[in-house]
């Protein structure tokens, strides 16, 4: 079979939005436009349109879906199945305690559309994906929404996006009114006006820029082009000659910008209003990548450990990476992939580059918003779904198996909160196993361990919400009845200087003894770099074999710590000398000194306890704003920013984990119900001497 869309009309996308800016809705109204686009003539009556989106909502198909496919053609185009590109749209999770899920659906898409609430501008969680999405160097383009509210204001969304986001953000429309009077957008490149017309604005009109916005629209237009034609030496040469350039060259070089991240479109409207979404889908075309425009992918030789590279085509060998792994109640585990190069067909075999393992695709589902489709070959570019993959987790590799490549090695951050969860019978310990294994094969950030004295489980995560939702779908999904213990925080330990130990571990005991001995040197490295371990072992004082043994020891009592039974992080750990003994070494023995040498070094370089210190964002009345401030400076907070908005008081805030617990109904009880806040992990501070010996105390109690 052959491909039926051209890569270039490809376009793999993600929606990102704070919570409550509009991401569903406006998905939504995309997927009503794109279906319409589909099945053209077909959609006409109100009603019909009605039940179709009523019905989709019930479902929820298009909410859950990890990525969905659609249709669109673009408003400059006559409709006509010709001229489609084809949409995958992957799911960006909303809420920032599913930091991993954010970062694996950034790095499957090529580009996303970021969608802003018109009154209150950024906020945190659009500038953390923001921060995130720079790091992936994901192009994006914005759609300032709920420009229809009261108290919008699009110059103003737009000024946080500068402040905040970035300052190559350039307003390619305006909105004619705004809140209640909110009518219609000026195109500023083409300088035409539309309005919406039909149930659902369906029917785009061409009317006059109103006079009284001429002026200001002229304005607008010209910063935006100057802006763009600043990116092409001979262009500009042109404008400056001539005083303007043609529309087709201003999108091109606009195009060319935002694909390198060196421009932001900002576009505008309100979904809720069917106002302009139809030309956010435009943009989605006229400036998003589609694969082809991407340099290969990079990943690495898993047999020679040399970069590689793939370019996104067909004639590529197969390459794709899963990520996200999802339990369907109908067809069981759902492992979505994007494929970067070459093809895949139903019922071959891939290799799983990460784990080693051979898997067999035996189905392959595409998903669309209403129905799954199910196809018997994928392409360069394509996202879909596969059934029944045993051993393949969120961020591992499928590759060609003649010729491997691993696409990724992807740290994942620490999980920051645990809490015991005991089952309450038998029959719920036998599920809960199984479950607890399924949820962690789909989020990596999700942890489950064993208390070493007790035997208890423990479930480990990013957030109290991100534990909650896990626990809940534990019930609800797998049937297990369970009760949770309190939050606890996951500290960690390190080391503040450099320091060295011996250890021997030698025991004579008639026939063969053990012998193993070590120096170790350890020494600090900086918050997030993690532990390495270095052999500066010369001359073979100990031979070769009974290296990876020392290295071992060395990561289990590191796993065991130091201060408190934390695990050790961020620190380097080198054996540099001792000696070996022809008969009585073994790799026992050096495991064990291994393990002494590093406590020994460790308990000699001053170890302390680490903490993790999250990122609050706090919106209050200014009324009371004093309490808050009191009462977050008495949690440790470190006050960062604080910002007036509309007679709220926004205060952006780093606070300690340990005092967070229970924040929710404590700055609902300081502000009658109407303060709220988003928070997540930020990074991990040494807990100040007093705090410290508290948490020692209450661990050895
Ligand atoms: P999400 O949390 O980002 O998915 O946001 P939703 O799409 O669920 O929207 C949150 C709320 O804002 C809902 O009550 C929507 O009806 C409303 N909303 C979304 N878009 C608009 C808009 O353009 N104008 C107005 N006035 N409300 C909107």
């Amino acid at each position: 079979m052959a491909r039926q869309y051209p890569i270039e009309k490809y376009r793999n996308i993600g929606i990102i939005a704070h919570i409550d800016a509009g991401k569903t809705t406006t998905t939504e109204r995309v997927l009503f436009y794109t279906g319409i686009s589909h099945k053209i003539g077909e959609v006409h009556e109100g009603q019909a349109v009605m039940d179709w989106m009523e019905q989709e909502r019930e479902r929820g198909i298009t909410i859950t879906s990890a990525a969905t496919t659609c249709f669109w053609v673009p408003t400059w185009l006559p409709k006509d199945k010709g001229n489609e590109y084809r949409f995958n749209i992957i799911d960006t999770p909303g809420h920032i305690d599913f930091t991993v899920e954010v970062q694996r659906s950034l790095r499957v898409l090529d580009g996303a559309m970021v969608v802003f609430d018109g009154v209150a501008g950024v906020e945190s969680q659009s500038e953390t994906v923001w921060r995130q999405a720079d790091k992936f160097a994901v192009p994006r383009i914005c759609f300032i929404n709920k420009l229809d509210r009261m108290g919008a204001s699009f110059e103003r969304s737009l000024e946080s996006i500068w402040k905040r986001l970035t300052t190559n953000a350039i307003a390619i429309q305006l909105p004619i009114g705004e809140e209640e009077n909110l009518e219609g957008i000026i195109d500023l490149l083409a300088m035409k006006a539309y309005e919406f017309e039909g149930d659902f604005g369906q029917q785009i009109v061409e009317k006059e820029i109103p006079a009284e916005l001429l002026e200001k629209a002229k304005a607008w237009r010209e910063k935006a082009v100057e802006r763009i034609v600043a990116e092409d030496e001979q262009l500009m040469e042109r404008y400056l000659q001539e005083g303007d350039v043609s529309l087709e060259e201003l999108k091109a070089v606009l195009r060319k910008a935002v694909i390198t991240s060196k421009l932001v479109p900002v576009f505008c409207g309100s979904a809720l209003k069917n106002k302009g979404v139809q030309f956010v889908l435009d943009g989605v075309v006229d400036y998003l990548p589609s694969p082809a425009d991407l340099q290969p992918i990079e990943g690495i030789d898993p047999k020679t450990e040399k970069v590689v590279t793939r370019a996104h085509t067909d004639k590529e060998l197969f390459s794709a990476l899963a990520f996200k792994v999802a339990t369907d109640p109908y067809v069981g585990t759902l492992t979505y992939f994007r494929v970067y190069s070459g093809m895949l067909s139903k019922g071959s075999y891939v290799l799983n580059a990460t784990t080693g393992e051979r898997e067999r695709i035996s189905r392959i589902l595409r998903m669309h918003a209403a129905e799954r489709e199910e196809v018997d070959e994928l392409f360069a570019g394509d996202i879909a779904a596969t059934i029944g993959l045993k051993n393949t987790s969120t961020g591992h590799t499928l590759c060609a198996e003649s010729v491997p490549v691993l696409l990724e090695q992807i740290s994942f951050p620490e999980p920051v909160i645990s809490i015991r969860i005991e089952p309450n019978t038998k029959q719920d310990q036998e599920k809960m196993g199984f479950a607890l294994k399924r949820l962690s094969d789909e989020d990596p950030t999700f942890r489950v361990s064993s208390d070493i004295e007790t035997g208890e489980t423990i479930i480990s995560g990013m957030g109290e919400l991100h534990l909650e939702i896990i626990v809940d779908r534990m019930k609800r999904e797998f049937g297990v009845e369970a009760q949770v213990g309190r939050p606890q925080v996951a500290y960690k330990e390190t080391i503040k200087q450099e320091a060295e130990a011996e250890a021997k571990y030698v025991r004579q005991t008639g026939g063969r003894g053990q012998y193993g001995h070590v120096k170790v040197r350890v020494t600090p490295k900086s918050r997030g770099e993690g532990f390495v371990f270095k052999n500066d072992i010369k001359g073979g004082v100990i031979p070769r074999e009974y290296i990876p043994a020392v290295e071992k020891g060395i990561k289990e009592a590191m796993a065991k710590g130091v201060v408190a039974g934390y695990s050790m992080v961020d620190m380097e750990a080198t054996l540099f000398d001792g000696s070996y003994h022809e008969v009585d070494s073994s790799e026992m023995a050096f495991k064990i000194a291994g393990s002494m040498g590093l406590q020994e070094a460790s308990k000699k370089a001053s170890p302390i306890l680490l903490e993790p210190i999250m990122r609050l964002e706090v919106t209050v009345p200014a009324d009371f704003f004093g309490e808050v401030i009191g009462d977050l400076s008495s949690r440790r907070g470190q006050i960062q920013e604080t910002e007036d908005l509309l007679g709220m008081k926004i205060i952006r805030v780093h606070v300690p984990l340990a005092e967070m617990f229970g924040y929710a109904t404590n700055l609902r009880s300081l502000t009658e119900g109407r303060g709220t806040f988003t928070m997540e992990f930020d990074r991990y501070e040494e807990v100040p001497q007093n705090i410290s010996q508290e948490v020692i105390a209450g661990k050895s109690k």
